[in-house]
C-alpha cells in the first residue's frame, strides 16, 4: 500500500519510492494518471488497473502475480489507497489468500488537513465524502450532529458551497470550520472561523471556492444540562456542603447522574 503526494512532489517518501522502483507490478486506480506520475519517479514497473468497478478482478489478478513470486504496489490517483479511494476489497482478498499485506505511512489529506487545524480536542472522526443527494446528506449530517468529537470531510470545488450551506442549516453556526484547500499546493489556503460566516465568507471571492477541499466542524458542545450540573455542584461545595450531599442536591436540582456528581466532586477535591 504505497501512499503518493497529494500536491507536491517532494512529499514522495524515500521508502515508497525505493519499493516503486523496486517491484515488477504497480496497481493503479488510474493508469493513464499514475503513469505519468511513475515515469517521473524513475519507476519501470508495470501497470494494471485495480479501480472500484474492478477490484474482484483486479484482485484475482494480484493474487496470481504473488502467487508467481511478484510483489505488486497499489497506488491510488493521490494520497492513501482506502481513504476514500478504492483498495479495501483488494485488500481483504490478498490476506485471504495468505500474503503480506504492508502499509506504507504518507500523504492522506485528511491527516494533513487535522495536522494544522488547531482543534480543542484530540478526537476526531473521519467521514470522507457526503451523500450527494441534499436529503441524505442533510440525514446524514443529522446523525454526526450531536457527535463531540471533531468531523473530518472531503469535498470537490463543485459541491463545496452546497455542502457548507447544509452543515450551516444542521450544526450550530457557533462551531468552528475549519476549510483546508489545496493542500501542499501553490495556492494552499486554511481559514478558520465560526460555521455561520462560511458561506458568506465562501461566495466573497470565487477564488476561495477552487480546489480541493477537507472541512472539519469542531466537535458539538456538551450538553446544557451537564454544564448546569457542574455549575450547581460548584456552588453547593463553594457553600461549604460535603460532596456527598452536594451531588445529591446537584442531582435533584439538574437531573445530571448523582455518580458522574459525584466522581466529578472527588476529583475537584483530589486537584
Ligand atoms: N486517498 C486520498 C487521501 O489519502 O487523502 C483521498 C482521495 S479522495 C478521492 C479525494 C479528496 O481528498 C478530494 O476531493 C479532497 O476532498 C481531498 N484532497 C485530496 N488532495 C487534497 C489537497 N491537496 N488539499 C485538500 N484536499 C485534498
Amino acid at each position: 500500500m504505497v501512499p503518493t503526494p497529494i500536491g507536491h512532489l517532494g512529499d514522495i517518501t524515500q521508502r515508497a519510492l525505493e519499493i516503486l522502483r523496486q517491484v515488477p507490478w504497480v496497481a493503479a486506480e488510474d493508469t493513464r494518471h499514475s503513469g505519468p506520475l511513475l515515469r517521473q519517479l524513475g519507476c519501470t514497473a508495470r501497470l494494471l488497473a485495480a479501480h472500484q468497478h474492478n477490484e474482484e478482478a483486479a484482485a484475482q489478478r494480484i493474487v496470481g502475480k504473488l502467487t508467481a513470486g511478484d510483489s505488486v504496489a497499489l497506488v491510488v490517483d493521490a494520497g492513501t489507497p482506502c481513504v476514500s479511494d478504492p483498495g479495501a476489497r483488494l485488500v481483504a482478498r490478498v490476506r485471504a489468500a495468505g500474503f503480506r499485506v504492508v502499509p506504507l505511512p504518507g500523504p492522506c489529506a485528511a491527516v494533513v488537513a487535522v495536522s494544522a487545524a488547531g482543534l480543542n480536542d484530540t478526537r476526531f472522526l473521519f467521514h470522507g465524502f457526503l451523500p450527494t443527494k441534499s436529503g441524505q446528506r442533510t440525514e446524514t449530517l443529522r446523525e454526526l450532529a450531536a457527535l463531540p468529537y471533531s468531523l473530518v470531510f472531503y469535498e470537490a470545488p463543485h459541491r463545496i458551497v452546497d455542502t457548507v450551506a447544509a452543515l450551516a442549516e444542521v450544526f450550530e453556526p457557533s462551531r468552528t470550520l475549519i476549510l483546508a484547500r489545496e493542500l501542499t499546493k501553490l495556492f494552499e489556503h486554511i481559514h478558520s472561523g465560526p460555521l455561520g460566516d462560511a458561506s458568506a465568507w465562501l461566495s466573497a471571492d470565487p477564488n476561495r471556492q477552487r480546489g480541493e477541499f477537507v472541512l472539519i466542524v469542531d466537535g458539538a458542545p456538551a450538553p446544557e444540562d451537564d454544564r448546569t450540573g457542574e455549575r450547581v455542584l460548584r456552588l453547593l461545595l463553594d457553600d461549604g456542603l460535603p460532596v456527598s450531599q452536594a451531588a445529591r442536591l446537584a442531582h435533584a436540582i439538574t437531573g445530571v447522574s448523582k455518580n458522574t456528581l459525584y466522581r466529578l466532586a472527588l476529583e475537584w477535591r483530589q486537584t
